[in-house]
């Protein structure tokens, strides 16, 4: 696996109803090699379109690629490719948030939409989650107390 740096996101048959194919331009960093520029292709035809976590540019992460051809992929086995994976990682998250644990180092909370909890941990009210999950400080509508947010993974 390499590592590499989503560098640029491109549509394709963007004239074509959604959903559509795309390029993403990467960095790839190989191991113990100089970076080099890969083009890796997306198309919903592949069998990891579905689970595929779409990367926004700036992102990092494990990518295949063969020297040989110069052809480069998502390496699915890097669960931060795995859209069942990152969900599962922000249920945990959410779980320690409610328990008031600490995040790991690279769990970013970055704004909304978050996902938030059915009811205020504070006072116990129902939360308004349309209205919270979009708030940049989401507080209880009642207690005003602030709750627990999470990043809800993007597309
Ligand atoms: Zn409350």
């Amino acid at each position: 696996m390499s590592s590499g740096h989503v560098v640029g996101i491109r549509l394709l048959h963007t004239s074509r109803p959604a959903p559509h194919a795309k390029i993403f331009d990467v960095r790839l960093h190989p191991k113990g090699g100089e970076p080099v520029m890969a083009e890796v292709h997306l198309s919903p035809h592949d069998k990891i379109w579905d689970d595929c976590y779409r990367p926004s540019k700036g992102d990092v992460r494990g990518f295949l690629y063969d020297p040989a051809s110069g052809q480069a992929g998502f390496d699915m086995s890097n669960g931060r490719n795995s859209w069942k994976v990152q969900n599962a990682k922000t249920d945990a998250l959410m779980q320690r948030l409610l328990e008031d644990g600490p995040a790991d180092d690279g769990d970013s909370v970055t704004g909304p939409p978050w996902v938030v909890p059915d009811h205020c941990p504070n006072c116990g009210a129902a939360v308004s989650k349309a209205k919270a999950s979009m708030d940049l400080e989401p507080q209880c509508g009642y207690c005003h107390q602030p709750l627990p947010t999470q990043p809800r993974a993007r597309f």
